[in-house]
Formats: structure tokens, C-alpha cells, sequence
């Protein structure tokens, strides 16, 4: 699985931090990073689910 996020999207607002920490934060300088783009199948509810509940449709999901 490979996760992507439209940095020309994003507006760091953190619905996804909250939904799946483990890969999505918000950092001092208000951006948002990835902490992993390829992580393992376990995180797959999680990682769909901030997809699908960012407000700005920012984050892909590949495989
Ligand atoms: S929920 Fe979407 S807009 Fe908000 S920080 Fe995450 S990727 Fe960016």
C-alpha cells in the first residue's frame, strides 16, 4: 500500500492524525508529514478511513 498526500491539498487541518497517528502527523512547522508511505496491511482500515474523512480529498491510496 502506498500513500500519498496532495501537499497543493493538504490544509494540515489533522483529521487524519487523529485517525491513524502512526502514519499522518502535523509537526512544529504546521505541516503536514508522512511518517510512513508504504506501511504494512495492518493499517489499511485506519489509513482509508483518514482517507476518506480529509476534507480535502488529499490522501491517495495505491495497491
Ligand atoms: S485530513 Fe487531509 S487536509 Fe487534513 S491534514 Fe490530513 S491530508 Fe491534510
Amino acid at each position: 500500500m502506498r500513500v500519498t498526500v496532495d501537499d497543493n491539498l493538504c490544509t494540515s487541518i489533522g483529521t487524519c492524525t487523529r485517525i491513524c497517528p502512526e502514519v499522518f502527523e502535523i509537526r512544529r512547522d504546521g505541516l503536514l508529514h508522512l511518517l510512513q508511505d508504504d506501511p504494512p496491511e495492518s493499517f489499511r482500515a485506519q489509513v482509508e478511513e483518514a482517507a476518506d474523512m480529509c476534507p480535502m480529498a488529499a490522501i491517495t491510496i495505491d495497491g
